[in-house]
């Protein structure tokens, strides 16, 4: 007892940066037995192609339930999962199951839609990437123009572009899509995208609110479209949550979006449920939400 207020004492007094990495450690220690244990899921959230409004795809998203704090955002212990070198097991983990998931829907006779997987840099630059993808491909069977994998412009850090270019290009060689994700927040040059070979652009949230009201942000990502369209690369959307936003984003010629107005990611088994749904209410617009949160 007299030990447990010692200690509850010197937490107090503790500054908050001791407590944070604490913290870190907490989690770095229970997310090293979370796909053992089961506490690690993936989500899915559906891609909606315009003006069509088909959902052409979903992204596989992390889910970590901690034993005893419940669900912790990816926010928080992606970049742990990165600093410790765990996200090369989460990652392949997460890689092999998103693939497994979009060979399930496929053979239960679902249409094909394919499946977009993030890639943290550890997990391209710390093993030969291109092999385990391969042999992901083939022991889930999974056709590889279903499989898109997500990269951010964090990959350009530290880098050549020599060999940047070279696991692209294999991979893409593998028959793979490849996006740029959370484009424009990152600080690469624009010249990399003239020459790697990006099937996709994700165009950051941060571009697509607003756009309804702000005439000046919906010029920019008129742009950003235009570009990506010279570039031969098409673009989703992320983080569409309003009707208004999707209106726009049909009128600037935008491929596909990503967003809260459509579906949040849901677990495996609602996902082909929400993909009806979406793809019903083509037919009655007005059942499409305006949502506002
Ligand atoms: P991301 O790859 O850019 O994924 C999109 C994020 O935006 C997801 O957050 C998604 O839930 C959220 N989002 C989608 N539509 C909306 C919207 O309309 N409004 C708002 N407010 N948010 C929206 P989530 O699932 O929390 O994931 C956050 C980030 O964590 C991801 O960003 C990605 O960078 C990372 N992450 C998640 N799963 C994985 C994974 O399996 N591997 C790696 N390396 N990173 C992952
Ligand atoms: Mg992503
Ligand atoms: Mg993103
Ligand atoms: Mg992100």
């Amino acid at each position: 007892m007299a030990k447990e207020a010692g200690r509850g004492r010197s937490m107090v007094f503790a500054p908050a940066y001791a407590q944070a990495v604490e913290q870190r450690l907490d989690l770095g220690r229970h997310l090293r037995h979370a796909i053992d244990e089961g506490t690690l899921h993936a989500h899915y959230q559906a891609q909606v192609e315009l003006p069509s409004r088909k959902v052409v795809g979903f992204e596989a998203l992390l889910r970590w339930s901690h034993p005893e704090r419940g669900p912790i955002s990816p926010a928080e212990f992606i970049p742990i999962a990165e600093s410790s070198g765990l996200i090369v097991d989460l990652g392949l983990w997460v890689l092999r199951e998103a693939c497994n998931q979009a060979r399930t829907w496929i053979d239960a006779g679902l249409p094909a839609r394919s499946v977009a997987v993030n890639v943290s840099p550890a997990q391209f630059w710390n093993m030969d990437f291109e092999t385990a993808v391969s042999a992901v491909l083939a022991e889930t069977g999974l056709p590889p123009h279903l499989l898109c994998l997500e990269l951010t412009e964090s990959l350009f850090v530290d880098h050549t572009e020599q060999r940047i270019s070279r696991t692209l290009t294999a991979l893409s060689a593998l028959g793979v899509r490849l996006a740029l994700d959370d484009f424009g927040t990152g600080y690469s040059s624009l010249g990399y995208l003239t020459r790697l070979p990006f099937d996709r652009l994700k165009v950051d949230r941060s571009f697509v609110d607003g756009i309804a009201t702000r005439p000046e942000k919906r010029k920019l990502l008129g742009g950003i479209i235009a570009l990506s369209r010279g570039l031969g690369m098409s673009v989703v959307a992320e983080g569409a949550e309003r009707e208004s936003e999707v209106q726009v984003l049909t009128e600037l010629g935008c491929d596909c979006v990503q967003g809260f107005v459509f579906a949040r990611p849901v677990p495996p088994d609602a996902a082909p449920w929400i993909a009806e749904t979406i793809e019903a209410s083509v037919a009655a617009p007005s059942l499409i939400p305006d949502s506002q949160d």
